[in-house]
């Protein structure tokens, strides 16, 4: 979400003149897009601004603006404990950013940091700076309402909102004549977006949307994340089992095993309606691949509730897994009414614990793809070798392959020959 909202602040700047240095040393304004989900992610901005320091000793008209969640989250803290900050920027601030820039010339240092119920920055055509030109994302809403008792998004994003699907529509258009073959539509939630469409007088869910972005090139892949598992439906399975170009790969956070965590975490269903989804998943794309986000020593967390957890991993089988260690966040309802009393030796263990099946897990699931076919989107040379290239099947796997006279963008066959747990590794058909 991050690396798109910055292909928009690029957009907003360049409109106005601005333009994009790849040398840091080079810049007069550093702007610094920033993530609060977990604690050692505003550390490391916090030492990156001690790091920035020495630049700016040697180019002191340099300005640095912290952009993003933790901008949102600590405002005028950041301004005061951060003596070399100029500007600061919440998510739905951005527009705001070029005369922001020539205010700040003046000396003043500002903070603009209004969360909104209706920015989705819907016309504005992000910058794609960072780009293999063949993969992009999509932002299709913004915000966050679910309000997990671990998280702060939804203080820091602010209200779930939508945004047009005509424009979503126009943008995948658009990056497919310019050559990109592969879009991942994002939001914290994507089956809950929702969209009144005026010219069709139609209400448009996440599964029409699906379908409308699916319809505008079959060489079009397309993915998204994240689902809630309370909200995956049927009718978005359906769809996806209806397009071969709407990929194989559904991304599921489970956060916990455990009943009771899952209902302290406010997640707002039980393991059994986890697995029942699961099933549907099986039932209409048996070829899909299932990744996950957990948690680990969320307060209160048993032996017992970790052993959960583990068991869940056991039954689901996932190809990949974002597995963290709970960090405890300012004004979330656990930090207002929980314990974080899971000793830290122990979040680490049971971490630990989590990646150790894991990995055994994903390298059993990669084992038995050895000896199958499937179709590659190339994206680019492998970073072991320049005599080969990767690319990712339907399912998101990650294949390498001898490159022969084959580019990027190309769809190919890749019969895969062995596997690590991370990568499949094959042979051109
Ligand atoms: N909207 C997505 C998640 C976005 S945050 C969803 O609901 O699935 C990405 C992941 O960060 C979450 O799924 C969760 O596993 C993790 N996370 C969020 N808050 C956390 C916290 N306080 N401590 C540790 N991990 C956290
Ligand atoms: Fe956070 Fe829950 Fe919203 Fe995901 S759904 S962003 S975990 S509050």
């Amino acid at each position: 979400m991050n690396f798109a909202d910055s292909e928009i602040v690029t957009s907003i700047l360049s409109r106005e003149g601005y333009e994009q240095v790849k040398d840091i040393n080079l810049g007069d304004y550093i702007l610094i897009n920033t993530c609060a989900i977990r604690d050692n992610a505003e550390q490391r901005i916090r030492k990156r601004l001690r790091e920035l320091r020495a630049l700016q000793r040697n180019r002191p008209w340099v300005k640095i603006g912290i952009l993003g969640c933790m901008a949102e989250r600590l405002k005028d803290q950041l301004m005061a404990e951060e003596d070399n900050v100029s500007f600061i920027v919440g998510p739905d601030a951005y527009r705001q950013l070029p005369s922001m820039l020539s205010r700040i010339q003046q000396g003043d240092r500002l903070a603009e940091t209004l969360l909104s119920d209706s920015e989705t920055y819907d016309d504005i055509v992000p910058v794609r700076y960072d780009s293999n030109g063949i993969t992009a994302y999509i932002s299709i809403m913004r915000g966050c309402q679910n309000y997990c008792a671990y998280c702060v998004v939804p203080y820091t994003r602010g209200r779930e909102r939508s945004r047009d699907a005509q424009s979503i529509v126009r943008e995948a258009t658009d990056l497919f004549d310019n050559g990109y073959r592969e879009v991942t539509l994002l939001g914290q939630n994507v089956n809950s977006y929702r969209w009144h469409d005026e010219t069709s007088n139609t209400e448009v869910g996440f599964p029409q949307l699906m379908e409308m972005v699916a319809k505008v090139n079959p060489l079009l892949r397309v993915r998204f994340a994240t689902s809630h598992p309370k909200d995956l439906s049927d009718d978005l399975l359906q769809v996806m089992a209806a397009y071969p170009n709407i990929c194989r790969c559904i991304h599921l956070p489970v956060q916990s095993g455990s009943a009771h965590m899952l209902k302290l975490m406010n997640r707002r269903y039980t393991p059994e309606w986890y697995l029942d989804r699961i099933d549907a998943i099986r039932r209409y794309l048996p070829d899909c691949s299932i990744t996950t986000d957990v948690i680990a020593g969320f307060c209160g967390e048993t032996e017992e509730d970790h052993q959960a957890t583990l068991d869940i991993f056991r039954r689901v089988r996932y190809d990949y897994a974002y597995m963290f260690k709970f960090s405890m966040r300012p004004n979330t309802y656990a930090e207002k009414h929980l314990q974080d009393d899971v000793p830290d030796d122990v979040k680490t263990r049971r971490l630990e614990e989590i990646i150790a099946l894991q990995g055994q897990i994903a390298l059993e699931n990669n084992q038995r793809e050895v000896g199958k076919t499937f179709e590659v989107l190339v994206e680019g040379v492998s970073h072991r070798s320049d005599q080969q290239l990767f690319g990712r099947n339907s399912q998101n796997k990650v294949i390498v392959f001898d490159r022969h006279d084959i580019v990027p963008g190309q769809y190919v066959n890749v019969r895969v020959t062995r596997c690590t747990a991370a990568t499949l590794i094959g042979e051109l058909i």
